[in-house]
């Protein structure tokens, strides 16, 4: 330990490594879930230098323990008519300042880490948009990979005639997230529906159009993004305007991402999916990249048939070697690591926007940050999506819809609110330029305060 730490640093420290240690040991095995605390408890150390109080009333202690965390058997028959069998989930980490709100991942990775890493980051990413929504998450381990139409709608009625037990317009209001999107949402709210016998819109959002969606909530975390980077390319006097950018992922926050960036006259050079990257010099096509993923559900090296320009590679880490001024990770946790990181510093990237949830391993967001990168973490960068949720949640209350302009500029000032904020923080505790630090403080003080109100619960 430095010795320059002052006493009450020292003691926040020993206070946080404390509770880190307890993490580990009552969550074994259960590594990004350790990741996603660490990263948390690391930036609080100065908050709780400063304001002992939250020592005091075991904020920490509580806040790593989620408030419940549902398993689920899910059954379901194939269309060869076999009984298959996955595994459900919901955790429902902090009710401090709303009602249980987050997504839903469909993905063979899935298991109780993934999804208590996701629960835990939205707790922080939610207060950031100012909205009262709490930090909730869950999936399954079900992999929609070939699946046909019928086996996603019974799987997904599956999965909710279990999951609409514990969920609710005022209790818990799950989304989308990997291998979830408007027509798992679609299913599940049917079979809700149909379960409850009442019509409940506010049980789930990025519900379609027709049927209390809201408008914007499809492009809203891609849009939000890039909107975040603008913010922060800003501050530097740069801009979008004329600039190489990598977008990793090809699902819809890649895509509205790849269609913003490029909307600010961008140019956007390569994506990709899990098996391997597309590089195009001419610029991403997004049409056939819309066709291929949202329409045919096919792979992306499929795109290298009708643009023989561009150049196909197997493999996912590639993509971060390509030159770059702005890397967007938008596909999954842990896609950058160290090596990549020091790959596109050395090419020169000037800004880097987490679209994905927790794409940058800690190393690699080390590596950014003594670089002096722009580095938009992702609880800030990619709130955009859970923003216009809660915006669909607040229009399913009014029974009234906004148009388009209205809640992308509702959107917009919303990520722009959480820049300031975010540097703010990070200012207030000596560590201007760091916005992981920044974001998870301004994240965690609003919840703190929250649950000091609330007493012991
Ligand atoms: N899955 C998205 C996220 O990671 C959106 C969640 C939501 O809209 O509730 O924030």
């Amino acid at each position: 330990m430095p010795s320059t730490l002052t006493g009450s640093e020292q003691a926040a420290e020993q206070y946080v490594s404390s509770v880190y240690e307890s993490v580990i040991r009552r969550n074994p095995h259960e590594s990004e879930f350790h990741q996603a605390v660490k990263e948390i408890l690391d930036s609080l150390i100065p908050v709780f230098a400063r304001h002992p109080k939250y020592m005091k009333h075991g904020i920490l202690e509580r806040i790593v323990e989620p408030e419940r965390m549902i398993t689920f058997r899910v059954p379901w028959v194939d269309d060869n008519g076999n009984v298959q069998v996955n595994r459900g989930f919901r955790v429902q980490f902090n009710s401090a300042i709303g009602p249980y709100k987050g997504g839903l991942r469909f993905h063979p990775s899935v298991n109780a880490s993934i999804i208590k890493f996701l629960g835990f980051e939205q707790i922080f990413k939610n207060s950031l948009t100012g909205q009262p929504i709490g930090g909730g998450k869950g999936g399954s381990d079900f992999d929609p990979k070939g699946k046909s139409d019928r086996e996603i709608m019974r799987f997904t009625q599956s999965f909710m005639t279990e999951l609409y037990k514990y969920i609710g317009p005022d209790e818990d209001v799950p989304a989308g997230d990997i291998g979830v999107g408007a027509r798992e949402i679609g299913y599940m709210f049917g079979q809700y529906k149909r379960i409850r016998g009442g019509y409940e819109a506010g049980v789930l959002t990025g519900k379609g159009i027709v049927y209390g969606g809201s408008l914007t909530r499809t492009e809203a975390t891609g849009y939000g993004c890039v909107y975040f980077v603008n913010e922060m390319l800003e501050s530097r006097g740069l801009s979008f305007q004329g600039s190489t950018v990598v977008v990793s992922g090809s699902g819809n926050v890649s895509i509205y991402a790849m269609d913003k960036a490029t909307q600010l006259g961008a140019k956007v050079v390569a994506c990709s999916d899990s098996d391997g990257y597309v590089y195009d010099p001419h610029g991403i096509n997004l049409n056939t990249v819309k066709r291929l993923k949202e329409i045919e559900r096919k792979r992306i090296r499929e795109y290298v048939d009708e643009h023989p320009h561009a150049v196909y590679t197997e493999g996912c880490q590639g993509i971060w070697s390509l030159p770059c001024d702005i890397a967007l990770p938008c596909a999954t946790q842990n896609e950058i690591d160290a090596d990549s990181a020091k790959m596109l510093v050395e090419n020169g990237v000037k800004a880097v926007g987490e679209g994905a949830n927790m794409p940058s391993t800690l190393e690699a967001i080390d590596v950014f940050l003594k670089n002096r990168v722009l580095f938009g973490p992702a609880k800030a960068a990619n709130a955009g999506g859970v923003a216009v949720s809660a915006l669909e949640m607040s229009q399913n209350s009014m029974r009234q819809s906004w148009t388009f302009e209205e809640v992308d500029a509702k959107l917009h000032s919303i990520m722009k609110n959480i820049y300031q904020n975010s540097v703010k923080a990070s200012e207030a505790y000596g560590l201007p330029g760091n916005l992981v630090a920044g974001a998870n403080i301004a994240g965690f003080v609003r919840v703190a305060e929250a649950m000091l109100a609330q007493g012991v619960v």
